[in-house]
């Protein structure tokens, strides 16, 4: 009984009193007993100090024990556990005092020191499972960080702290950013490592009295209390971006995370708990999007835009089913010899009520929520049928014309996209590496060693590869050699100024050289000026593509492009003749 040192007994009858202190007495001499007579005694008694154990007696005057034991529980008034002391064998009334949340039901009559012991220790067993428990529920394992439901009652409590008092408070919503990578490069041990670390500096970075929990996989959240200005709330973020950027060592390895923070504000932005989240972590998808390693606060703009994806993304399942896409065709010119070699099938989404959407709008939304799988696979056949067509009429002829696809990553990834790919290669008119698929630079770069073992899977099958985008993302030399790449396309914005800036054109020089050197072929993006053009003809640039020769156009108009072009063709080769 050494863990029992404090008992409080409630009971309105003082020779009642004595008989259980006596009787406690004889437990253990040791024990402190503290007595209260009726409810103000034992609130104020319950206020001064923790108790290890509470008797209370069921018939307290004019107010029942009953009503009281659910009095003490819902003020949180103690934590220790209760025992109910009664005059009345009743078994129903005893399990509705259980039912209650006392731990144990005595009879006055039956009280004996051996009784009062055993049932003492039962309380404090059980009371102890159940704060461990209600540990385990309330908080996450791994870091032992409040978990979702706890950090979400935490911000509905904070929530009618600010209806009363009139006060505010902010949500953070934290994020790593690239953490797949560390659990990826390092395995699981050490990520959670790292996040059993991050948890604790999230702690060092906000008071004591800030409830911070983690809500699944990277993803924390922070609740700043009472706070007065928005510029504590900046520093706060600020010192949190801070001291999680520092480098770890885990194991002797030294990582470096960073994270991204949401914020939002109580009641500024709303007052309702989920919203709140919902909020936060718009604005730290934002503040991603602007960089990553940054806080951003939620602004009612990113709430029209979410509204917007939502709707769209909503809308992308049916437009899968009521075939609402289509392939524009932009044609890529040989600047050599000034003909269509090739064309880069280009989606668009013709919306019932919206018209034509861009894919720039909806491309995104369908990679995030996995559409752009089924998408992809509508994209790949559609124009590897389109290549079949054009072989199969004599349309085209050339081994080197190309039709360019443009693919998102993981579509690499999943192997239906390639599935189709070679069922299309197997009955084909078509020569081998006719197909290209255009992959940009930093979704190659984003996962390199699975890219370089996807990407010469396909290639070995006959399929050509090209770099999109190139210049807009970080890939080395050795990234280009790594590669089985047969295409790199340079990026408008370099395009943009090659004629107007020393500098831009230089790069580009530099660009084409380089690529050569590795036997790429070059494409140049966004052609618009004549000007352009006549430069990128001095780079001994292989081929072009932009408004300044078309822009993407619908199935039936690029056709007559390229059959005017045999036609051409033939009519020369007989007046050669
Ligand atoms: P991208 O692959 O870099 O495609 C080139 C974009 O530049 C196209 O925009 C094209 O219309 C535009 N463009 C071409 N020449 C010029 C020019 O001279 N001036 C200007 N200002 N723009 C020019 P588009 O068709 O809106 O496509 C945007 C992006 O959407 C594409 O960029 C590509 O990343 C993506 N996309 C398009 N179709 C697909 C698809 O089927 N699957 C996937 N995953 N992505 C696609
Ligand atoms: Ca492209
Ligand atoms: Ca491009």
């Amino acid at each position: 009984m050494e863990i029992i040192k404090n008992i409080l007994v409630i009971d309105d009858d003082s020779s009642d009193r004595v008989l259980l202190v006596r009787s406690v007495k004889r437990v253990s001499g040791t024990i402190k007993v503290t007595e209260a007579w009726d409810m103000d005694t034992a609130e104020t008694q319950l206020r001064k100090r923790d108790y290890d154990c509470i008797f209370l007696d069921f018939e307290l005057g004019s107010i029942n024990g009953l009503t009281l034991l659910k009095i003490i529980l819902g003020k949180r008034l103690t934590s220790a556990p209760i025992i109910i002391l009664s005059g009345v064998n009743d078994p129903v009334l005893m399990l509705e005092c259980l039912r209650a949340g006392a731990q144990d039901y005595l009879l006055k009559a039956e009280i004996n020191s051996t009784i009062l012991a055993r049932s003492i220790r039962h309380a404090k067993e059980r009371m102890d499972l159940t704060h461990q428990l209600r540990y385990i529920a309330q908080h996450d394992q791994l870091t032992g960080l409040a978990n979702r439901e706890t950090f979400l009652s935490g911000v509905s409590l904070a929530i009618s702290r600010v209806r009363r008092h009139g006060m505010h408070f902010a949500v953070f919503f934290l994020d790593l950013d690239h953490f797949k990578d560390v659990n990826d490069t390092y395995g699981h041990d050490v990520g959670d490592i790292l996040l059993k670390k991050v948890a604790n500096r999230i702690q060092s970075s906000v008071r004591e009295s800030d409830i911070v929990g983690r809500l699944g996989g990277d993803e924390f959240a922070i609740l700043l209390d009472d706070l007065k200005t928005k510029e504590t709330i900046i520093e706060i973020a600020q010192k949190t971006l801070d001291n999680i950027g520092h480098t770890l060592n885990i194991n002797g390895i030294d990582i470096k995370v960073t994270p991204s923070i949401g914020i939002a504000l109580c009641p500024s932005d709303t007052d309702v708990a989920d919203e709140l989240l919902q909020y936060a972590d718009m604005a730290m998808y934002y503040a991603k999007s602007e960089g990553r390693n940054k806080y951003s606060f939620f602004a009612d703009e990113m709430r029209q835009l979410a509204l917007k994806q939502s709707l769209i993304k909503k809308e992308l399942i049916c437009a899968i089913e009521r075939e609402e896409f289509e392939l524009l065709y932009q044609p890529q010119i040989e600047i050599e010899t000034d003909k269509i070699i090739g064309v880069e099938a280009l989606i668009r989404w013709n919306h019932p009520d919206r018209g034509l959407i861009s894919p720039n709008d909806f491309i995104p939304i369908a990679e995030e929520t996995g559409l752009i799988l089924q998408i992809g696979e509508w994209v790949v056949a559609k124009a590897c049928n389109q290549l079949q067509i054009w072989s199969s009429a004599g349309i085209i002829t050339d081994q080197n014309f190309s039709m360019s696809v443009n693919i998102s990553a993981c579509q690499i990834r999943q192997g239906k996209t390639i599935d189709i790919i070679e069922t299309f290669l197997k009955k084909k008119d078509f020569t081998n590496n006719q197909l290209v698929l255009e992959i940009t630079e930093s979704m190659l770069i984003e996962d390199i060693d699975r890219s370089v073992q996807a990407l010469k899977k396909i290639s070995d099958q006959g399929v050509s590869i090209a770099i999109d985008d190139f210049g807009t993302g970080f890939a080395s030399f050795r990234h280009l050699l790594l590669l089985p790449l047969t295409y790199l396309k340079i990026d408008k914005i370099f395009i943009d100024k090659i004629a107007t800036d020393q500098m831009g054109a230089e790069i580009i020089s530099g660009i084409i050289a380089m690529a050569k050197a590795v036997n790429l072929k070059v494409v140049a993006e966004g052609v618009e000026h004549k000007e352009q053009l006549e430069q990128l003809q001095k780079m001994d640039c292989n081929r072009y593509q932009g408004y300044l020769y078309s822009r993407p156009i619908p199935i039936d108009k690029v056709t007559s492009l390229l059959t005017q072009q045999r036609s051409d063709f033939y009519t020369n080769e007989t007046t050669h003749q």
